[in-house]
């Protein structure tokens, strides 16, 4: 990536942050024995390697200062301002979240952390911070260590992964894959041994021919490089090819990074008109980009010498955008003119909750639409266990009851928020803890259809009251005619 040495003002914002945690963590000790600060400056490093901006670096070192050495808010605010102090807050409350392993509540999680979270930066520091507890989880309990692989599996690297920042996807994974598939990260890691060696003697070959060759054409070679797949998405992979590990080519592929599109197109026909490619395997990235962002060609080829090497070629910048997704947008200074273009297509999968592309014809606006509140018309409230339920605005509890099991919906009979009884009718708000009361003879009546927000309960709802209707006219109407 693209380096951006950082400016006077960034340098002493940086080395302020770092002296404060220092001096505030000062005899706090992590479960490794080592000074608590070795952790935040290790989730600064994991920020300034991906490339975010001082303030985030600051707001990273900063990050377990309110909650665990009781430093103030007001504090935070006087020494590095209100938009640091904000990164702060957001980073504290979402380490209040807890993931409970239920399956259907999973996507509500990472929806309620990209709304609690608000702003891509405080994303990325949970994900840093994350990244680090992760990589020092031998030093922790053992029933907690599952627990805290498996919130990595489940939800943080499936939200590093949407926001196209895929080296951070790969390093939570890997990391977290040891604590929650102890067998099967063994097999893989033998599967590796037995099997990277010799393609790794057939990537050289190839990469000693194919350098000759681009000089010859006057291609001018950004870098090549030979990379590893990462260990938990080989394993993913592996199980769609029954463990077969001679169906998969790309355990080490070969990067090319040339500096135009122009030039990713030359070089896959150079490679091509050396090597014989596998039909069906040549893809155009480029042309079609993946719905996080993510642009190369990529190809794979026999060898000749009875290997089969996978080769992907790219630009700096589609490099920058695979590696560290929207984040790379924080270092690189592009023109408007490109970020406008790159909205256009980087955020498809938001799409799915709310429309961004309104907001493409102002180019200014682009930093604001990386803060994340696209769920302003949703509301996350929780079950008294602490699951996460995702709901419209102006949900009453007898939606959240129906979200729950269409058979609680059924028979609620009373419901509590926070605590205190409160009419089905009433609104829920964000982070309610949401109690429902069953009873058997309590039944939908007709006032709840005008309560109700969500489709699945007003079909119920209508349901109920459709046969229920029916057996009333049947019992005490159509039997006079019989
Ligand atoms: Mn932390």
């Amino acid at each position: 990536m693209e380096e951006n040495p950082p400016s006077e003002k960034d340098k002493a914002l940086i080395k302020h942050a770092y002296d404060f945690a220092q001096k505030k963590h000062e005899g706090q000790l992590r479960a490794s024995g080592d000074p608590y600060f070795t952790h935040v400056f290790e989730t600064a490093k994991n920020l300034a390697r991906y490339g975010m901006d001082s303030q985030t670096i600051a707001a990273g070192l900063l990050h377990d200062a309110i909650e665990d050495t009781g430093t103030p808010e007001e504090e935070i605010e006087k020494e590095f301002g209100k938009e640091i102090l904000f990164m702060v807050n957001g980073v504290t409350k979402l380490g209040k979240l807890k993931y409970r392993g239920r399956e259907r509540h999973v996507e509500s999680l990472r929806k309620f952390f990209i709304a609690v979270a608000q702003d891509f930066r405080v994303l990325m520091i949970k994900l840093a911070d994350r990244l680090h507890n992760l990589q020092t989880l031998e030093y922790i309990p053992q029933e907690k260590q599952k627990r805290v692989a498996l919130e990595a599996l489940e939800v943080y690297a499936p939200l590093a992964y949407r926001l196209g920042i895929g080296k951070l996807k790969g390093e939570l994974e890997d990391a977290a894959f040891p604590y929650v598939y102890p067998k099967d990260y063994a097999k893989v890691q033998e599967i590796l041994k037995s099997k990277a060696k010799a393609t790794e003697h057939h990537l050289e070959t190839v990469l000693g021919d194919l350098q000759k060759e681009l000089g010859k054409q006057n291609i001018k070679v950004v870098k090549i490089s030979a990379r590893m797949k990462h260990t938990y998405s080989l394993w993913k992979k592996l199980k769609r090819y029954d463990m077969d590990i001679d169906k998969i080519y790309d355990i080490v592929a070969l990067r090319i990074i040339v500096p135009t599109v122009e030039d990713c197109y030359q070089v896959l026909g150079i490679i091509h008109s050396i090597w014989k490619p596998l039909p069906n395997r040549i893809k155009d990235y480029i042309a079609l980009p993946k719905l996080n962002g993510y642009q190369s060609l990529h190809t794979t080829i026999f060898t000749g010498d009875g290997g089969i090497a996978e080769i992907q070629i790219r630009t700096p910048q589609m490099h920058g955008q695979a590696e560290y997704g929207i984040a790379s947008h924080f270092s690189y200074k592009e023109s408007i003119e490109k970020q406008k273009a790159a909205a256009k297509h980087k955020f498809v999968w938001i799409d799915q909750f709310k429309d961004l592309q309104k907001n493409t014809d102002k180019p200014e606006k682009f930093l604001d639409d990386l803060k994340m509140d696209f769920f302003t018309d949703r509301i996350f409230v929780f079950t008294p266990e602490g699951d996460v339920i995702d709901l419209p605005k102006d949900s009453s509890p007898i939606d959240f009851a129906y979200s729950i099991h269409s058979e609680i919906g059924q028979h609620a009979s009373a419901a509590k928020v926070n605590g205190k009884m409160v009419p089905l009718s009433a609104k829920l708000k964000d982070s309610d803890i949401v109690e429902i009361t069953t009873k058997k003879d309590a039944h939908p009546s007709s006032k709840w259809s005008s309560y109700a927000k969500t489709t699945m309960a007003k079909k119920h709802i209508k349901q109920y009251l459709d046969t229920h209707e029916t057996s009333l006219l049947d019992k005490y109407i159509f039997k006079r005619f019989k």
